[in-house]
């Protein structure tokens, strides 16, 4: 069979397109690689976060729909989403967090890594972990970030789903993506592809009580899993439909080609080749910088323009660490006088 590689992008639903785009790259630190627009609804923002250069598995994006409900985690809806940080860097990022008033929960052990799970401002469920696996993950350094590069964010991690009974879902990761489930932490469960690293996971839990879930504010709207080319995609449609799933077809997106899927609790799934990539049609030096729209809209973009809201974003100055209280450093002080 032919497997996925990892996670290739995750798609979540943001509030305010301003907040949502400070919070990503002001506070988390990522790059803004592409402001584009829904291409199913195109007076919306499509914004996507990523690394130093867009690589894939380090991509998280957004449709910004303030006039929607909270989202609610449940039974087809994703839950939390990770991100893969070097060994010892989660004390930085705790204070960074909570000197940036980010609701922040005590750092906890998963899986034998240290995990910090906290809220975007959207009430978005997201955790850092410190992974050995970080190192391995194709990683590019973003010069501008506000983050230094030794704590920068280094891809996505993995991305948590509760279900009642977790059997068909179990067999739709292992039967049409190639997962395998290796480990048990609790009443967790991991799959994984290949080895397991970073976008290389899926942690379920079952809870036999769990509601339904919602698509709104703070929720993952699908996960996206990364297939080498478009053969690739065809074998997995293929397996996807001879387990009895009902895929799309294949959809162009410019950046990547797609196929969609739900899985078998009703998440949305995604199928999405590697290539051609963000730098297809812009320049990666000032990738973000300006609206990109797929061709088939360029006719109307005036149209499209006018129907955004203007967003401010200026690579040069997203903040330093400053407002940062060095670690220590009142007890530092205080020393001094003492
Ligand atoms: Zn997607």
């Amino acid at each position: 069979m032919v497997k996925a590689h990892g996670i290739h992008h995750i798609t979540a639903i943001a509030g305010r397109p301003q907040e949502n785009l400070d919070f990503y790259t002001r506070t988390l630190g990522l790059r803004l690689v592409k402001k584009s627009i829904n291409q199913d609804v195109p007076d919306t923002y499509h914004l996507f976060f990523a690394d130093g250069e867009g690589n894939p598995g380090t991509d998280i994006t957004f449709f910004p729909w303030p006039q929607m409900g909270e989202g609610r985690i449940g039974l087809g809806v994703w839950g939390e989403v990770s991100f893969t940080v070097p060994h010892g860097s989660l004390e930085y990022w705790e204070r960074r967090l909570k000197a940036r008033e980010v609701m922040v929960e005590p750092i906890q052990e998963r899986f034998g890594e240290r995990v910090l799970p906290f809220y975007d401002g959207h009430g978005m469920a997201l955790s850092l972990t410190e992974s050995d696996l970080a190192a391995s993950a194709a990683f590019s350094p973003w010069e501008k970030s506000p983050v230094p590069a030794d704590s920068q964010i280094r891809s996505l991690g993995s991305v948590r789903l509760t279900l009642g009974d977790p059997q068909a879902t179990a067999n739709f990761l292992n039967g049409s993506l190639g997962f395998e489930n290796k480990q048990t932490d609790g009443k967790w469960q991991r799959f994984v592809l290949g080895e397991g690293a970073g976008g290389q996971r899926v942690d379920i839990r079952t809870d036999p009580d769990i509601g339904r879930g919602g698509w709104g504010v703070g929720s993952v709207h699908h996960v996206a899993f990364r297939v080498k080319g478009e053969e690739d995609q065809l074998q997995v449609w293929q397996q996807i439909r001879e387990a009895g799933g009902r895929p799309t077809e294949v959809i162009d997106r410019f950046w990547f080609k797609s196929v969609y899927v739900r899985e078998p609790s009703g998440a949305l799934v995604e199928v999405a080749t590697d290539g051609p990539g963000f730098g297809v049609d812009e320049a990666s030096d000032t990738l973000g910088e300006k609206l990109i729209l797929p061709p088939w809209y360029e006719g109307q973009r005036r149209n499209i323009e006018a129907a955004l809201p203007p967003l401010e974003y200026d690579p040069a100055n997203l903040g330093d660490d400053e407002d940062l209280e060095p670690a220590g450093s009142a007890a530092a002080a205080h020393s001094d006088r003492v």
